[in-house]
């Protein structure tokens, strides 16, 4: 096992990082920029390092200075979280050369499918449905156009490279597609440096349901069931919760064993997710692989009580998985609402400042993974994440009502939040129901405002 960890990240996911290193006893030291020096997850950490300013472009996805870091505080692996460097499958190579350990799928299995065509297409190759769309990038306006008169309107233009929404663009007739993919284009370049797009047909109303998978280096990948994220405002999920709610049981079979496949057929290992959408008759296409672990994965550690950050550094240290596929056992349902320093009133305007006030709920059934207290400032640099609310329960219902008790107490003052939308979500008849798709917030819950 590893004696130090660095941590190569920020925020909430920096703590959860640190704390699952205390967990297993390993030391623990992390990088911060100047825009971060007073968080204060940082005096968790064994040591803390200065990586560079307040833009990530000049620390957070510094890979000179995060390996620097590295060497400085003898740590024989890293961890990179979410977002940042943590797909970025030439800074993993570059960890191996320098023989640190890269706390996350091989370089070889990022490439594999490190971007949405590959990943599509990996998918064929595995057996693994995928949303009908355009055979490889798209390269001219005319073939687009072709595209889009043999699978109808309307079509999704994505970035390849893309990642939190951005680059995607919907296209419902000639005009807007051939606009729409010089916008994306560029958006995608300026964003991914990479402006290549695709195009997939845009589906009716889905839901979003992504499988969480963990392999090792031996082979042995399992699956650790579903989440449901259909609760999206601009394709950023909102809520995720799991088992997603009214899911049959085959298809919820088929979808976990087409994730395994692919991981499979990857040569993937550590943890990932593999998204699907879903329509309504229940057919389920793959959009993408995930090659890291993602803001939601603690719902999943509650349903199947596997921490998957220790898991992801047991693996990456070479151990072999201690689960198998049997021994993963759903049990409850967990919800998790994304708060974000957002203002709802104000169209989601980012709410940088300090919190003058920062109580957060407690008592049974509930997860709080925040890096916030009082007195915190939030940087105006990063996301805007400033907790993720849990809670689980016996039942899906029981799991609801813990949640509304649990906003209701949380009290933040000094900065605008999303709790307010998420108290509306939580007594939507269509959320109780279980019948959200990835549309509902922008038909439904803002329709009028
Ligand atoms: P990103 O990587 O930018 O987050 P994704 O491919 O993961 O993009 O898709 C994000 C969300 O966009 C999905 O959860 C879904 O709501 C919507 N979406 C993606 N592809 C389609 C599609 N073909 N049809 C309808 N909605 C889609």
């Amino acid at each position: 096992m590893f004696q130090r960890i660095l941590v190569a990240n920020r925020g909430e996911i920096a703590l959860r990082i640190i704390r699952a290193c205390r967990d297993l006893g390993i030391e623990v030291a992390c990088v911060y920029s100047e825009a971060d020096k007073d968080a204060p997850y940082l005096k968790l950490a064994d040591q803390a390092i200065c990586i560079g300013p307040g833009p990530a472009v000049d620390s957070y996805l510094r890979v000179d200075r995060i390996i620097a870091a590295a060497e400085i505080t003898n740590a024989q692996a890293i961890h990179p979280g979410y977002g940042f460097l943590s797909e970025n499958s030439k800074f993993a190579s570059i960890c191996r050369d320098c023989k640190i350990e890269f706390i996350g799928p091989p370089p070889e299995a990022m490439d594999a499918v490190g971007n949405k065509e590959k990943g599509k297409q990996l998918a064929k190759k595995a057996k693994v449905p995928t949303v009908p769309g355009s055979d490889g990038l798209v390269t001219s306006d005319e073939e687009a156009l072709k595209f889009a008169h043999q699978v109808g309107y309307p079509v999704l233009i994505k970035a390849s490279a893309g990642g939190g929404g951005r680059g995607m663009r919907v296209a419902r007739n000639d005009i807007t597609l051939v606009s729409g993919l010089a916008s994306a284009r560029q958006e995608a370049e300026s964003a991914f440096k990479d402006g290549s797009v695709l195009l997939e047909k845009y589906l009716d109303q889905p839901r979003h349901v992504e499988v969480q998978v963990l392999g090792d280096r031996y082979g042995n990948v399992i699956h650790l069931y579903e989440r449901d994220c259909s609760m999206q405002r601009r394709h950023q999920k909102l809520v995720e919760e799991s088992p997603a709610p009214n899911l049959p049981e085959k298809v919820r079979d088929n979808i976990c064993d087409a994730a395994v496949r692919l991981a499979r057929a990857a040569g993937y290992y550590s943890a990932g997710t593999c998204e699907f959408l879903v329509d309504k008759d229940n057919n389920f296409y793959f959009i993408e692989v995930n090659a890291r672990v993602q803001v939601e994965h603690p719902v999943t550690e509650l349903v199947t009580g596997v921490d998957l950050i220790r898991e992801m550094i047991r693996v990456a240290a070479g151990e072999k998985l201690r689960y198998r596929q049997k021994d993963i056992v759903l049990r409850g349902a967990a919800i998790e609402c994304r708060i974000n320093a957002e203002d709802p009133a104000n169209n989601f305007r980012p709410s940088a400042g300090t919190i003058t006030k920062w109580q957060p709920p407690g008592g049974p059934g509930i997860r709080m993974d925040s890096h916030v207290v009082t007195g915190y400032r939030v940087p105006p640099n990063y996301d805007s994440m400033v907790a993720k609310l849990l809670v689980h329960q016996p039942t899906r219902d029981e799991a609801i009502a813990v949640m509304r008790r649990a906003l209701r107490e949380f009290t933040v003052e000094g900065i605008a939040t999303t709790i307010p939308i998420h108290q509306q979500i939580m007594s939507t008849a269509e959320f109780i129901n279980g019948t959200v798709d990835t549309t509902f917030i922008e038909r439904r819950l803002m329709a009028g405002k």
